[in-house]
């Protein structure tokens, strides 16, 4: 095995090929605060990508209520369960990964799911924990009850485990963008990506007897403009871009201001270590321990800061840029009271006002002599 860095990780680890990044790395931050499980994403992607024979069950973009949804059945404890994890020094992660604690002869700590596990895709939708006997919850402040939505696509990994399973070398990391694709004409379906993957974002099509996953919608990526389940978001929870390495941070890229220079957005289940590149911003309302468990030790910071968005202009101002256009928006800057989305070369391509202007309109127009509300 290789030594690689990780910087999710804070440390080296062993990983099955060397250190390789590619030109420029696709990523993306989901705001978990604004997410109001709509599934439009989800259909957005399921009418795309996965309305064929052999893909019923495929959600590439799926969106489940935690803590009690997930889908495949419980993807998420199983390997928390497996892999005794947990330990963190700090932000320098002391337990192993899934790589580092593979079993003899393997090359990834996993397990493949049964058919059963794909059958309840809204399993535990909007179950809230805490206590709700004879309403004792809805009197004690604040949240003892809570869940919230988390969407979730293919990581995009730096360090993918289904690349790593795969005896045949059917999947590979494109150089020019990081996108990580499965070859249908190598692949022969034996599925090791599916067991390997932690995120259970790879999927077994018996109508080509292939493996298929996300392909983070290349084809517009390609083309400058953000993927469907990021451009149908109602809830406008989503910014794709690309991520810099953390030393060659730049604060007029989106990604990077908020990932390595605020750090208020994190990666999930960092601890399995393959440096996903889908960052979220953790629900405010959120016992702090669950948090930690899904994003790391950087929940806490990332919670004080969203929290505090309305006394930091520059902060809020990016945040109203998420779903302003559906453009790819590598550069970013505020001015005043209004934040700008820029291409490459700085090229304005939307400008979104930090506070919408407030039009209260009277009820009845004096000039036309009409009413316009139904309630006056
Ligand atoms: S479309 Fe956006 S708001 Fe709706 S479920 Fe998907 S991520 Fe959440
Ligand atoms: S999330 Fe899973 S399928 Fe996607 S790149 Fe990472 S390991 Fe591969």
């Amino acid at each position: 095995m290789a030594r690689v860095y990780n910087w999710q990780l804070g440390r080296e680890m062993s990983y099955w090929y060397p250190e390789s990044r590619p030109k420029r790395q696709f990523a993306a931050v989901f705001d978990t605060n604004k997410c109001i499980a709509c599934q439009t994403c989800t259909l957005a992607c399921k009418t795309t990508w996965t309305s064929g024979k052999g893909q019923e069950y495929m959600l590439w973009n799926n969106v489940e209520s935690k803590p009690y949804g997930s889908y495949p059945l419980a993807y998420d404890v199983k390997v928390l369960e497996m892999l005794n994890s947990g330990k963190w020094t700090g932000k320098v992660y002391d337990g192993e990964t899934i790589f580092e604690s593979a079993p003899a002869g393997e090359r990834v700590l996993g397990w493949r799911p049964e058919q059963q596990d794909y059958a309840y895709p809204n399993c535990g939708e909007d179950d809230c924990a805490g206590q709700v006997d004879q309403g004792a919850a809805m009197m004690a402040l604040p949240h003892m009850s809570w869940f919230f939505y988390l969407a979730r696509i293919c990581n995009h990994c730096t360090y993918p485990a289904c690349l790593a399973s795969c005896p045949r070398g059917s999947i590979y990391k494109r150089p020019e963008d990081g996108i990580v694709l499965v070859d249908q004409g190598r692949c022969r379906g034996y599925q090791e990506c599916v067991k390997g993957c932690p995120y259970k974002k790879v999927f077994f099509n018996p109508m080509t007897g292939t493996s298929e996953k996300c392909i983070a919608c290349y084809p517009k990526i390609e083309e400058g403009i953000q993927p469907q389940c990021f451009t149908n978001c109602i809830g406008k929870i989503r910014m794709a871009g690309w991520i810099s390495k953390q030393q060659d941070a730049k604060p007029d890229n989106p990604i990077d201001y908020l990932v390595h220079i605020r750090k208020i957005a994190l990666p999930l289940f960092p601890q399995y270590g393959l440096e996903p590149n889908v960052y979220y911003i953790p629900p405010i309302h959120v016992p702090l321990s669950f948090s930690r468990q899904l994003f790391g030790p950087g929940a806490d910071e990332a919670v004080k800061a969203y929290r505090n968005a309305m006394n930091d202009p520059d902060l809020a101002a990016l945040l109203c840029l998420f779903g302003s256009s559906e453009k790819m928006m590598p550069r970013w800057k505020r001015n005043g009271d209004d934040v700008y989305g820029m291409d490459d070369k700085g090229a304005t391509v939307v400008k979104v006002p930090r506070n919408e202007p407030v039009i209260v309109r009277p009820a009845y127009d004096q000039l036309y002599q009409i009413t316009r509300t139904n309630c006056p």
